[in-house]
């Protein structure tokens, strides 16, 4: 049973942002781009994971999906999935790498050898990771005064070109292909048969590790070095990138090909808040969308219903 639904991380949805509003033709713009795409990838491969964790026996695991929790020592670590039971949890990470990968295990690596002998490529080691995420999730668990119950992992390579080659009997127990978790996680169940924790308790573990979830934080223009006049102002046309649309009563206009929209306001509202800040004043969001007046403007936020904080000039919208 999924108790939390899988989520896209707030660096992703901040790139995202970003390739919005960050001029193509900006130095950075390739950087913003790049990072886009592992982000956008790896989210691809978690949720490829989900259609076969839909074949677990609903009465058996409760699913967390993208959980980021904090350890005891104040570090943070985010888990793609993780199954918990009475007798056993299992710690799921989505390894969206494609080519010939070998999990070397004397070395603490994995290693991608690149096609037409362009040579091997040396990867973060996600063995040694999810050994930590382990001690991790132990030591929240032992916090929170919940009895010690085994915690499994498994690496899923959820690429569907991805090849995995000189395996050993310890290898193929911590690394699989999203397409057998199934097996793999009935295989680490029939293992566990001793029960940990009642059935109220494991509801009670479910409760606080979604109660303690933190989502990440990610301030894109600080970490690329990007001053917030430099970004694209206005309502961006979805179907031709082109901005600002003109507002005419509550549709939005693109005056290069003619689209027009109820909605579109709201995506540059969003990227408002993940790119510049989640309040604003009637000057600010006047010169971020480009509305022609402060009377405008004003009317324009009453629309909205927005929750808001003083009077007058100093008032702040809640977006
Ligand atoms: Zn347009």
């Amino acid at each position: 049973m999924i108790k939390k639904q899988r989520e896209k991380s707030n660096r992703l949805q901040t790139h995202q942002a970003g390739m919005r509003r960050v001029p193509k033709s900006h130095p950075k713009y390739p950087m913003i781009e790049k990072e886009h795409g592992r982000l956008h990838y790896g989210h691809k491969g978690e949720v490829a994971m989900d259609y076969f964790l839909t074949f677990l026996p609903d009465d058996k695991y409760l699913i967390l999906n993208s959980l980021r929790l904090e350890d005891p020592k104040g570090r943070y670590f985010q888990m793609d999935t993780v199954l918990i039971s009475q007798t056993h949890c299992i710690i799921i990470d989505s390894k969206y790498i494609n080519g010939i990968l070998e999990f070397d295990e004397q070395a603490n690596q994995l290693l991608r050898h690149l096609p037409d002998n362009g040579g091997i490529e040396k990867l973060s080691d996600p063995i040694s990771q999810m050994a930590r995420q382990r001690h991790q999730l132990a030591l929240r668990l032992e916090k929170h005064n919940f009895p010690p119950i085994p915690i499994a992992s498994l690496i899923a390579l959820t690429h569907s070109s991805a090849t995995l080659i000189k395996t050993t009997p310890s290898i193929r127990k911590k690394v699989t292909f999203h397409t057998n978790l199934p097996n793999r996680i009935k295989e680490i169940n029939d293992i566990h048969t001793t029960e940990h924790l009642s059935m109220k308790e494991l509801l009670k573990l479910s409760k606080v590790m979604i109660k303690k979830h933190t989502p990440d934080k990610f301030n894109l223009l600080a970490y690329y070095k990007i001053p917030p006049d430099e970004l694209i102002l206005g309502v961006i046309c979805t179907s031709c990138t082109c901005a600002p649309m003109q507002k005419k009563r509550s549709t939005w206009y693109c005056l290069k090909c003619g689209a027009c929209s109820k909605v579109t306001h709201l995506e540059a509202l969003l990227d408002h808040k993940l790119l510049i800040g989640d309040t604003v004043t009637n000057k600010e969001i006047r010169c971020f969308l480009q509305l022609p007046t402060p009377t405008a403007t004003s009317k324009y936020l009453a629309s909205l219903n927005l929750r808001f904080e003083g009077d007058f000039k100093g008032r702040r919208y809640f977006l």
